[in-house]
């Protein structure tokens, strides 16, 4: 065990190098603490225009971002959204929070993200379309919105969503925030849609230590979700209310931690992205046992989260490298399971083929240290450390 370091590597931890401390500091001599504040408009302005987006509204959480999302594209309690098998539980939530039902579709086991092609064929063959909008034949209700997830820093192939929306006149909204800094055919994602969320919890690329944001092409909804977030206050002095509203403001000490993390996007883009090369290189020679994220043609990723998936003779060896990886002061985790695995969402529509995709990556795939400051001598280690591992069962 003498490769353990004294700390141990972290799977993502923040990178403050900038100019966060100067901008909180700002915030505490200014008095400008709460919920207004020039960070808070510099965030909102600064996100829309890095995505191309008409307005950005800030809030406390991503996932705050994804329930407004829903919100303002009219999702009624009995409906339902579509949303991806694989993925963290929030979008899904989400779903619940608006009285809505998660429809889960299934992820193409090359890209891990949601299968364009299962959407597709269920909304035409399992689905009518009436004068009210679309309905799922299986369950009578009507299909509300499109949610997809661009997952651990990749793009989903959008174009083709897009369109199959569209025939639809299905709201699309982006849960974008895995991705921020990540393309797709040249275009930001979060430019797509109705609306796009983000977020600035503590792992993800850009940090506000918590905190998410929304932006879409319509002022009108970009006002409403500041109403919304605002506990629906419809007068300035008196506390009148004509809809029930939510605390869903960012505050201007979050926002400033965000805007100093957003002046970096581009570096800590520049350094995930060498990070996911040094792997692939590392890693090239292990085909039979790892199968690595490959970046599709249509794709600039952001390669938030490096993970990999066992194949072979590796496959069912997922806990023990976690185990080993762990024990050896590596910060290693698997992949969040599969929606329908979860207990709230166990009855939940499942669209898929034969058998279902994500739980099948889930039960292979391990993220593995993908932080903006690791450093080679890091990473080296971890390289080994999983070479050692996959070697050893290989033989
Ligand atoms: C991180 C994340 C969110 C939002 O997370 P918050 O912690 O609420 O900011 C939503 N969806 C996905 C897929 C995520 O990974």
């Amino acid at each position: 065990m003498n490769e353990v370091s004294l700390e141990p590597i972290p799977l993502c931890a923040p990178h403050l190098s900038g100019n966060e401390a100067r901008y909180l500091q700002e915030c505490v001599e200014t008095g400008w603490v709460s919920s207004v504040g020039r960070y808070v408009n510099l965030l909102e302005e600064r996100v829309a225009q890095l995505v191309n987006r008409r307005a950005g509204v800030a809030t406390t959480s991503g996932t705050a971002a994804l329930h407004l999302a829903l919100l303002l594209a009219h999702v009624q309690p009995g409906e339902e959204v579509l949303v991806p098998d694989l993925t963290f539980v929030a979008p899904a939530n989400c779903v619940r929070y608006a009285g809505a039902e998660p429809v889960l579709v299934d992820c193409d086991p090359e890209t891990m993200q949601i299968d364009v092609e299962l959407v597709r064929n269920f909304l035409n063959q399992r689905c009518e379309r009436r004068k009210e909008g679309c309905f799922n034949c299986d369950t009578g209700r009507r299909i509300a919105a499109v949610m997809p997830v661009h997952l651990l820093g990749h793009p989903v192939d959008i174009d083709p969503l897009l369109e199959v929306c569209n025939q639809w006149e299905l709201p699309l909204i982006e849960d974008a925030t895995e991705s921020l800094g990540a393309f797709y055919r040249g275009r930001p994602v979060g430019s797509h849609g109705l609306i796009s969320c983000y977020s600035f919890n503590g792992n993800k690329i850009v940090t506000a230590g918590g905190g998410g944001l929304l932006v879409t092409d319509q002022q009108e909804l970009a006002d409403k979700a500041r109403y919304l977030s605002t506990q629906a206050k419809d007068d300035p002095l008196y506390y009148v209310h004509n809809e029930v509203g939510y605390n869903y403001r960012l505050t201007n000490i979050q926002a400033a931690l965000a805007v100093a993390q957003l002046e970096q996007l581009s570096e800590f883009v520049a350094a995930k992205r060498r990070i996911a090369s040094v792997y692939q290189q590392a890693f090239q020679d292990l085909e039979g046992c790892l199968k690595l994220p490959r970046e599709q043609p249509w794709a600039t990723s952001s390669f938030w989260l490096y993970t990999v998936t066992l194949q072979g003779a590796a496959a069912g060896q997922r806990d023990g490298l976690l185990a080993f990886l762990n024990e050896n002061g590596v910060q290693a985790r698997p992949l969040w399971n599969a929606i329908h695995q979860n207990r709230p969402f166990e009855k939940c529509q499942l669209v898929c083929r034969e058998r279902s995709q994500a739980s099948e990556l889930v039960a292979r795939s391990v993220s593995l240290p993908s932080s903006v400051g690791l450093t080679s001598l890091q990473q080296a280690q971890v390289c080994q450390l999983v070479k050692r591992f996959v070697c050893q069962i290989e033989g």
